[in-house]
Order: C-alpha cells, then sequence, then structure tokens
C-alpha cells in the first residue's frame, strides 16, 4: 500500500531553494512500493520526475504529475580480495557520507568526490566529477528498474555509456531507468590522484607532500567550501554551464585573440575550455538580477538570494549564454535538468 502526499512542499528538497509544489510526492523505501507507485503513474498517464537530492535540478513552481524519491539505503562489501573491493550501495544513500564511509572502510578511488551535494542515485546520471576524478573512473555496475521493460535491470559501465557530465540515464534514455543501487570497484591501497593542479598546489600549500586519503579527502573540503556557496545559506545548482570543447583549431584563434584564455587539452583534436572564466570576462561575475544572480567568488554558479524561480534563472542563463556566443562565438550548455522541461 503507498499513499501519495498531495500538494508537496518540495522547497526544502531543491537546493536552488525556489518555492516548489509537486502535485503528488512519495518517497519509496523498497521495490515493492516502487512497483505499485509506477503502476499508477502509468494508469493515469502522469509525468514523473524521480528526485534525489534536487542539487542538479532547475524546477518549475509546480510540478504536475508524480514525484518519486528512492529511499534504498545501506553499504556494503560484495567481494574484497588483497587489492580491491566491491561494494554496493542504495541510491537513497547521500553521496558525501558515503565517500566518508569508504574512507573509514580504508577503501579508495572516491575521495576526490567528496562534498558534491546529492544522492548515490542521481551520481551516476550525470557522471559526477571533480578534481581530476568522476564517478566512471571507479564504477562497477548498477541495478535499475526499467520502466520500459517493467523490471530490474543490471548494467555495466560499457551499458551506462558515461561521458563528461553525461550518461545513458542523462541523454540517451532519460527518464527510463530509476537507479536503485550502485557499485563500485574500490582499491584498498591509496594512490592519490594529483592531476588537478588547484588540488595539488592546496596540499603543496599545506606542506604536505605525499598526501594520505584523508589528507586528500580533507583538501577537496577546504577548497571546496572556500568557493562553492553552501546551499542551505545560498541556493545554488553547482556549475550551471559544462565547460564546452572545441576544435583544436577554434581553439587556437580563441587564444590568438584571448591569450589569457584558460583551456585544458580534451580527447585528440579538442580543448576544454573553463566556462567560468568565459563567463567571468563577459563581466557577470557577481551581477544581480533581482533575487537572482552569478556568484561573486565563481561564475559558473548562479544564485537565488531569496524569493527566486525557475524563470529569472533560466532568464538570466540565457542572457549569460548570448553574450559568452557573442564575445567568444563559444556555446554554453546547461548542466542542471529543467523540470519540467
Ligand atoms: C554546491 C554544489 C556543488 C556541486 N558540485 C558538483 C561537482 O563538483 N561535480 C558534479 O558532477 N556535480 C556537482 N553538483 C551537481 C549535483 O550535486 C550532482 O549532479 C548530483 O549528483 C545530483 O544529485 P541529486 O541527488 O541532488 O540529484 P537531483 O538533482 O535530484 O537529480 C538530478 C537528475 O538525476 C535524476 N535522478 C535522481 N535520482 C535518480 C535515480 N535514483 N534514478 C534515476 N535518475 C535519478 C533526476 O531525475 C534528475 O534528472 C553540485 C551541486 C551543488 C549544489
Amino acid at each position: 500500500m503507498i499513499v501519495w502526499q498531495k500538494e508537496a512542499d518540495l522547497t526544502r528538497q531543491n537546493s536552488l531553494g525556489f518555492s516548489v509544489c509537486a502535485e503528488r510526492y512519495l518517497k519509496v523505501e523498497d521495490l515493492e512500493q516502487l512497483r505499485l507507485a509506477l503502476d499508477e503513474v502509468k494508469a493515469n498517464n502522469w509525468p514523473l520526475l524521480i528526485l534525489g537530492g534536487g542539487s542538479n535540478l532547475v524546477l518549475a513552481d509546480y510540478l504536475p504529475g508524480a514525484v518519486i524519491s528512492v529511499g534504498c539505503q545501506g553499504v556494503r562489501v560484495l567481494a574484497d580480495d588483497e587489492d580491491q573491493a566491491i561494494v554496493e550501495v542504495g541510491a537513497g544513500e547521500n553521496w558525501h557520507g558515503f565517500v566518508g564511509k569508504l574512507l573509514e572502510m580504508g577503501l579508495h578511488g572516491l575521495e576526490n568526490l567528496a562534498l558534491i551535494p546529492g544522492s548515490v542515485g542521481a551520481a551516476p546520471v550525470q557522471n559526477i566529477g571533480a578534481y581530476g576524478v568522476e564517478l566512471a573512473d571507479c564504477f562497477h555496475s548498477l541495478t535499475a528498474y526499467d520502466r520500459e521493460q517493467d523490471e530490474l535491470v543490471q548494467l555495466n559501465a560499457e551499458d551506462c555509456r558515461f561521458g563528461y557530465r553525461d550518461s545513458l540515464f542523462k541523454s540517451v534514455a532519460p527518464g527510463r531507468y530509476i537507479i536503485w543501487q550502485v557499485r563500485f570497484s574500490l582499491r584498498t591501497v591509496f594512490q592519490p590522484r594529483l592531476e588537478y593542479k588547484a588540488l595539488a598546489n592546496h596540499l603543496k600549500a599545506e606542506g604536505i607532500g605525499q598526501p594520505g586519503a584523508q589528507q586528500v579527502y580533507q583538501a577537496v573540503c577546504e577548497i571546496r567550501n572556500s568557493k562553492l556557496p553552501v546551499p542551505t545559506l545560498i541556493g545554488n545548482a553547482g556549475s550551471f554551464f559544462e565547460n564546452p570543447v572545441v576544435t583544436a583549431e577554434q581553439h587556437e584563434q580563441l587564444k590568438l585573440q584571448f591569450p589569457e584564455l584558460v583551456s585544458y587539452p580534451d580527447q585528440p583534436g579538442f580543448y576544454k575550455l573553463a566556462a567560468g572564466w568565459l563567463i567571468d570576462q563577459a563581466g557577470w561575475k557577481g551581477h544581480n538580477a533581482g533575487a537572482v544572480g552569478v556568484y561573486e567568488k565563481q561564475a559558473l554558479v548562479l544564485v537565488n538570494h531569496g524569493g527566486g524561480d525557475a524563470q529569472q534563472l533560466l532568464q538570466l542563463a540565457g542572457q549569460i549564454r548570448d553574450s559568452v556566443q557573442k564575445k567568444f562565438a563559444v556555446s554554453l550548455k546547461m548542466e542542471p535538468r529543467v523540470y519540467p522541461g
């Protein structure tokens, strides 16, 4: 038996802090509840949003149809040997809490992804990444409910088609799969990943030459806390735009025109540009448009100072996109999902 919460207030369940009301909402604790809920969704042809921590969503004031959160909990080791362990975790677990738990268990690989808000279940959706590491680096497989086949399926890394902030769940088959459990392959011996300059510099400044797992985790948390607004204090959805990828030819032209251009080599023949730098150079950092604005310390983050809504934020995002296009001839793609689309 399931009981939907009608006209549910989701203001505290989206990190932008928008005032959002769902026509009906349900948190499912087990697969039986999920099946019952999906049966009703199907029978009534309701639009459906799967909601995690709401930290990568721009939600409208009113969400018609149904919103479901996955409550599946638990972290357990499925297999381990001298070098590695396979760990299974419920989609409803908090991501940062899970990273901290792995640290306590002496299992390594995800330290650089500490403090990313949201749930474990949403992490594969955009293949979360930070400080030179992405989820795909440690991913083993996952269990999801396939709404098309009406059954549980097991998907491996290849099935999930991970890319830069992308996966099967985001761009190929959005809405088809409900992620229930995720499995990671983790190392028992820590090998720091310090390719990301800001992280290496931070540790160097602290006088740490050979960092342990706890020190990398700590450094990531410190850098993030110094750069990113805490959503409970200032509403935001993290990076609002993806870092655009351009051809080597376009990169060369831009570099001639803008010698300070911040960029990194990507796949052979391509470069990734720092979207935050482009937005900053277009003059948007710290800009406010009523209740919404661009964060003063990081131009890539759009914020809700209080009382803003999706319409205002998307209008600002559109203006930013247009001005970057005009100045650099580069298209910015939004990272968070707008719902309803
Ligand atoms: C301050 C801040 C910093 C951030 N930093 C980073 C960062 O460094 N790197 C990064 O990659 N992201 C970052 N993000 C974005 C965000 O935290 C991640 O994308 C996170 O994985 C979203 O998790 P969530 O549970 O909040 O997902 P939600 O926002 O609730 O949902 C995101 C998408 O996933 C879908 N979804 C959610 N749960 C499931 C499920 N169980 N099954 C299927 N689909 C599901 C939703 O329908 C939606 O399409 C940041 C956000 C904030 C606010």
